[in-house]
């Protein structure tokens, strides 16, 4: 069985956004599905291949990050948490591509660790 969109709890836990994820977890999971119709094979580990494929995908690295994130974010203070995104809001708004690359590499680097927990 493979599970896409909302079910497979692919939303984004900082913005809620989910419609993106759940258009393309849907179209990798149908091409999964092509294959294994073309090579007659409905096994578990054949259609795991979607869910690794997907986990590679920038779409998979981008929900990594943003739960990453958002664990981050859930352990700080309320007043750290405010700090922080308003620090984020200024980048964004002025910053230089320097300091968002930067911020990109950091992220990067945090979701290429192995997770502590699998969830
Ligand atoms: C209030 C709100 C605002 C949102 N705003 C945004 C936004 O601005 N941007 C964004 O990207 N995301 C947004 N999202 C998230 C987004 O709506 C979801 O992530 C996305 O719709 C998930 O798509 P899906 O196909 O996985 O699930 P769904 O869109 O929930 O589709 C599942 C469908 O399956 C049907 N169904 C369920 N059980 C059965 C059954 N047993 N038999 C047959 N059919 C069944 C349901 O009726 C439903 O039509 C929002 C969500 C909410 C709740």
């Amino acid at each position: 069985m493979m599970v896409i969109g909302d079910a497979a709890g692919l939303v984004d836990p900082l913005w809620g956004g989910g419609i993106g994820y759940a258009i393309r977890s849907g179209r990798t999971a149908g091409r999964t599905a092509v294959k294994a119709f073309d090579q007659q094979d409905f096994s578990k580990g054949f259609l795991k291949g979607y869910e690794v494929g997907w986990g590679n995908s920038q779409d998979g690295r981008s929900l990594q990050r943003s739960r990453i994130l958002s664990r981050m974010l859930l352990g700080l203070s309320t007043v750290d948490r405010d700090v922080y995104i308003r620090f984020q809001g200024s980048v964004m708004r002025f910053g230089s591509s320097r300091v968002l690359s930067a911020i990109r590499k950091i992220m990067d680097a945090i979701s290429a660790r192995p997770p502590a927990t699998t969830q």
